[in-house]
């Protein structure tokens, strides 16, 4: 089942502990695509600039990424500045040029109104509003967010949230949306506001999903060496929602096997920059880690007490 996504695609320039990249093709739409497009076809609604080269618009293609609806406008491409400390587990923004994303009014073209599965990436949640009153049927709505849109336009993310089946937040932009500190009743109030499923990310402590009344936990991949940490959210959410379009399904199952393979995305994703690691990654490396995460998890019953 083909998946619509909309939502940034940029220009970062990132720092970390080991490395630093200049105006490397970034964006939640980005990652998110490229991620899903392993599990399930995908169709992109997003803009960039007159400066936007072909090599970018190629990786796209390479992945079978439908780039219909990627308007090409007069002015620059959204670009981010970023920076991370030696713990790595949040991005430290520095700068951020909204640019063509200032100007840009999204059209669903007309082959994508009728996709089952929609993905809210990380833009301004007016935005998002807009290509969501343009799909006629969604099976199902997620949603990613950010600290800068929860600061900037509180309301306006609230009305989106009323809309959306899923939200995929980070642990820190929970805790800002609720005002809450404690994650397990910051999940109940977010839930009171539309969602039905919360998915929690927690940077290198993994993921926390509150689903149909349950809780379920993942750790994230306990890799010896992440190099930058940026579209991990993008690319975890671009593993869970196409694994969910591709069986079709949203039972507790499905989605405990979806946040699986959205953390094994995210693990590989952060081995490079950009999206380096996803273009030369291989069905058979996903299958692997898959397993890998299964026996990292797996317990018997005790039946010792
Ligand atoms: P994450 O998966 O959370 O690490 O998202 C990283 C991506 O978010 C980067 O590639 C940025 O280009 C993008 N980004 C950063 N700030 C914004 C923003 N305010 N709106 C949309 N996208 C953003």
């Amino acid at each position: 089942m083909s998946i619509l996504v909309v939502g940034s695609v940029a220009f970062d320039s990132v720092k970390t502990p080991f490395g630093e990249a200049k105006e490397i093709l970034g964006g939640s739409a980005s990652y998110f695509s490229i991620s899903a497009s392993f599990f399930s076809p995908v169709s992109l609604v997003a803009v960039v600039g007159q400066d936007f080269p072909q090599d970018h618009l190629d990786l796209f293609h390479k992945f079978a990424v439908d780039t219909r609806g990627l308007q090409k406008m007069d002015g620059k491409t959204f670009r981010w500045t970023g920076e991370y400390g030696f713990a790595l587990n949040e991005a430290k923004t520095l700068e951020t040029q909204l640019n063509v994303f200032e100007s840009f009014q999204p059209e669903v073209p007309q082959g994508y109104r009728n996709c089952q599965y929609v993905f809210l990436g990380n833009i301004d949640p007016v935005l998002q509003r807009q290509v969501l009153a343009q799909v006629t049927q969604p099976k199902f709505v997620a949603c990613d967010t950010m600290n800068y849109w929860i600061d900037s336009k509180p309301e306006e993310l609230k009305k989106t949230l009323a809309l959306v089946d899923i939200l995929i937040i980070n642990d820190a932009e929970a805790r800002m949306l609720t005002g809450q500190p404690n994650i397990t009743k910051a999940a109940k109030t977010i839930c009171s506001w539309g969602p039905k499923i919360l998915v929690v990310k927690k940077g290198e402590y993994g993921v926390a999903m509150y689903s149909h009344g349950s809780i379920f936990g993942a750790p994230a991949f306990p890799l010896e060496e992440v190099f930058d940490p940026t579209g991990a959210g993008d690319t975890f959410a671009g593993g869970f929602v196409g694994y969910l379009a591709k069986s079709g399904r949203l039972d507790n199952e499905t989605l405990r096997k979806a946040v699986i393979y959205g953390s094994v995305m995210a693990s590989f994703n952060v081995e490079d920059f950009s999206l380096n690691r996803m273009k030369h990654l291989k069905h058979s490396e996903i299958q692997q880690r898959f397993r890998q995460f299964k026996e990292l998890t797996h317990f018997e019953h005790d039946h010792l007490l």
